[in-house]
């Protein structure tokens, strides 16, 4: 059994589009009422692990107030998703209640993990909620989970790197690359994939 890593997003592409993100990111709370009047930070959260290299390098960018805060949810052991639900194992310390969170994490692929923080954050429920991905699967998760901010769209391909692991492998790479080993090949084949 082999695995094969091919490389999908440069690091060079990577850092230019979430410069991007930051941006729009920017302008959109440069626009909001609330932010004008009060500067108040926004509380970024960030969806551990996988979205630390995203996070640290988007939060470097963004010229508006911020502070930040992390929320652990349960990962994935491996390439497959199907029956597994995500559970919250650590909540933000912050206060959310009245203030403005944006929920930044790696990829949106099922949506299970968007939708489960969002029920989760109701109460105390923030004044409101943006979310920010790197990643979206496209078509996959159901039409009441999106994601406000996003880098990339990708094929439907597991993916590592930036964040994203395989059994803990190939999180720092700078970069996103699609994984596959002979076996998965084979086995995903079976269900059509070629
Ligand atoms: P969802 O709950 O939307 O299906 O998936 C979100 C979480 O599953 C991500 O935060 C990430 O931890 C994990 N995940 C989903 N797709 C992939 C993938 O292609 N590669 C890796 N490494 N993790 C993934
Ligand atoms: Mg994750």
């Amino acid at each position: 059994m082999a695995a094969h890593i091919r490389t999908i997003i440069a690091e060079s592409t990577l850092q230019k589009r979430i410069a991007e993100m930051a941006l729009e990111i920017d302008e959109y709370y440069l626009q909001q009422n609330w932010y004008q009047k009060t500067q108040e930070p926004v509380v970024v959260i960030g969806v551990l692990t996988g979205a630390v290299l995203f996070m640290a390098d988007l939060v470097k960018k963004l010229s508006i107030r911020v502070e930040l805060d992390f929320i652990r949810v349960s990962t994935y052991p491996g390439p497959t998703t199907i029956g597994k639900t995500p559970k919250i194992i650590t909540p933000p310390t912050s206060k959310l209640y009245d203030s403005h969170v944006l929920l930044v994490d790696d990829i949106l692929d099922s949506g299970k993990t968007l939708q489960i923080i969002q029920d989760s954050l109701v109460w105390p429920s923030p004044e409101s909620m943006q979310t920010a991905v790197l990643l979206r699967k496209q078509g996959k998760a159901p039409s009441n989970v999106t994601a406000d901010f996003v880098g990339f769209d990708i094929p439907d391909d597991f993916v590592v790197g930036y964040g994203l692991d395989y059994d803990g492998k190939y999180r720092t790479m700078p970069y996103v690359a699609v994984w596959s080993d002979d076996e998965f090949a084979t086995s995903q084949s079976n269900f059509g994939w070629g």
